[in-house]
């Protein structure tokens, strides 16, 4: 097959992917300059996969949903659609377009090519890279040539068969990434209504997850190995209120054990489940470039303006191991916001090094968030040193209002707030990057209130 010939490839289709054509676009890509390789069919946001259940089981987003799932791809669409338009979802993560001088035009991509002139290349899954020479192959033997590369193939799931766990590949139990995910739990969950779900894991996914099926009235007992949920970020004290509050919403949490035997537990316990959906963490996806870019901390190491070891190859989103300015430090970043800024980092940066021109370094503020039933928090700076809880912390109150400050050599690093008003959220995001002195006893008197300060 002759090989097609780009000026720039990004390969992947999610977020980072997105948020890197958005800024091709923004850049003044021509038309056949840029191609887009995912092995998926869909241009997809993963993150939209929860909702994609919901909208399945009931017909509605909960606000403040839409746009999670409609995300990047959405802001893609709305950015090129015609005014006056207005948007509705036609099924999970496609979206139909209702314009005055459009019919309807049905955006799974298509409206990117021929309003943009950006190739989409799906259903294809690259199989080899050669960094050498500039070329990628596909499963089905196609070579795609490119002069500059953006890789943004994100991550895949851990499996419990990665811990050692036997009967892991049991045909009731799933996993939760890709949209052929979701439709698989979507049509196990309705061939059989009263089923009994237990989700392993007491991370994002676990929590998520398990606040969408109780939702829809689906009964689940939840399992993680520590001792209390989320403990990658979550201090004992935070995780007390969540822990509280799923068990009012008739959750069953089991800590401090795991699967050994598909639902057989550590502790010798067996659960009962009809089906098992399980969310134990991600690994970044690199093996293509194995040997071929230096890596770090399990992903591939770029500098500040997402450039790898490799000549014209930038990596951006959940692969990408990076300088963290602010805390002197290289880390990688599983979340969307890093996705969105590190890819739109990446290609400013290729577009400035073609001009001759610099851009500033990049200078990620973390920002993590979480939404479940009617709660949502969100968290700003580093998890690091000493902790003061504040606010409403009681699982049953009606406000359920609280935080906790993060310090460390008498400064404020981190902030965390459960049901922030968006100026509350403005004034999380500043408090950790400015870092202002404050005292653990000052902190816990004035709780937010220090923050909207600053
Ligand atoms: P991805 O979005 O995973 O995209 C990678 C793409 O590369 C995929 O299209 C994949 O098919 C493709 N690909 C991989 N290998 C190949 C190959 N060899 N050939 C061709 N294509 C390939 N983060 C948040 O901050 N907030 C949230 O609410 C949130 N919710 C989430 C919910 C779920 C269910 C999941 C799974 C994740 C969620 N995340 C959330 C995390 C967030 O989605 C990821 O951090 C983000 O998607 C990473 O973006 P990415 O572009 O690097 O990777
Ligand atoms: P995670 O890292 O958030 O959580 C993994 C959890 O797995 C751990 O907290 C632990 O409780 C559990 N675990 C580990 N080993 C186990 C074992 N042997 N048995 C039982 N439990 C075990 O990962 P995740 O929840 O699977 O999420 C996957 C990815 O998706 C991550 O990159 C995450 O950041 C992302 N995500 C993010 C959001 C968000 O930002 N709101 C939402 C969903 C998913």
């Amino acid at each position: 097959m002759a090989d097609k010939s780009f000026k720039y490839i990004i390969v992947g289709g999610g977020v980072a992917a997105g948020y890197a054509a958005r800024e091709f676009a923004k850049q003044g890509v021509k038309p056949g300059e840029l191609a887009i390789i995912s092995k998926e069919a869909e241009l997809l946001d993963s993150q939209g996969f929860m909702c994609a259940l919901e909208v399945e089981e009931r017909n509605s987003f909960p606000s403040g949903m839409q746009r999670k799932a409609r995300d990047p791809f959405f802001n893609m669409v709305s950015e090129l659609a015609p005014p006056n338009s207005s948007f509705s979802l036609l099924g999970p993560l496609s979206y139909i377009v209702h314009a005055p001088d459009v019919q309807s035009l049905v955006c799974r991509g298509e409206g990117l090519e021929s309003h943009i002139g950006i190739s989409l290349i799906l259903s294809t899954y690259i199989v080899k890279a050669d960094l050498a020479s500039k070329t990628l192959v596909s499963a089905a033997g196609e070579s795609f040539k490119y002069e500059k590369l953006v890789i943004a193939t994100g991550s895949t799931v851990l499996k419990l068969s990665d811990f050692g766990v036997q009967g892991a590949d049991s045909k009731n139990i799933f996993y939760l990434r890709e949209i052929n995910d979701a439709d698989k739990i979507v049509e196990a969950l309705k061939a059989n209504k009263n089923a009994k779900v237990v989700v392993v894991g007491g991370g994002y996914i676990g929590l998520e997850l398990t606040a969408v099926l109780r939702m829809n009235n689906i009964e689940v007992d939840m399992v993680y190995p520590e001792p209390w949920c989320m403990p990658r970020l979550f201090t004992e004290g935070i995780a007390a209120f969540y822990e509280g509050y799923y068990k009012k919403k008739g959750v069953n949490m089991i800590r401090g054990t795991t699967a050994v035997k598909a639902v057989k537990l550590k502790d010798g316990r067996v659960l009962e489940a009809d089906i098992v959906v399980v969310g134990v963490g991600a690994i970044p996806l690199t093996s293509l470039f194995e040997g071929q870019v230096e890596t770090d901390k399990r992903g591939i190491k770029t500098d500040a303006f997402f450039k790898t070891s490799a000549p014209d190859v930038y990596a951006v989103g959940d692969v990408a191991t990076f300088p963290m300015k602010m805390y002197n430090d290289v880390r990688r970043v599983e979340h969307v916001d890093h996705s969105r800024k590190s890819a739109e980092q990446a290609v400013k940066a290729i577009y400035a090094s073609e001009q001759g021109k610099s851009i500033d370094e990049y200078d990620y503020l973390p920002y993590f968030y979480s939404r479940a039933f009617d709660l949502s928090w969100q968290f700003y700076g580093d998890n690091k040193g000493e902790t003061v809880l504040f606010g409403d912390t009681d699982p049953n109150s009606a406000t359920h209002k609280f935080g906790q400050y993060w310090i460390k050599d008498g400064k404020i690093v981190g902030a965390f707030l459960e049901s922030g008003t968006p100026e509350e959220n403005k004034a999380l995001a500043k408090v950790a990057k400015v870092q202002p002195a404050a005292t653990l006893d000052q902190l816990a008197q004035e709780g937010i209130g220090f923050a909207s300060k600053i």
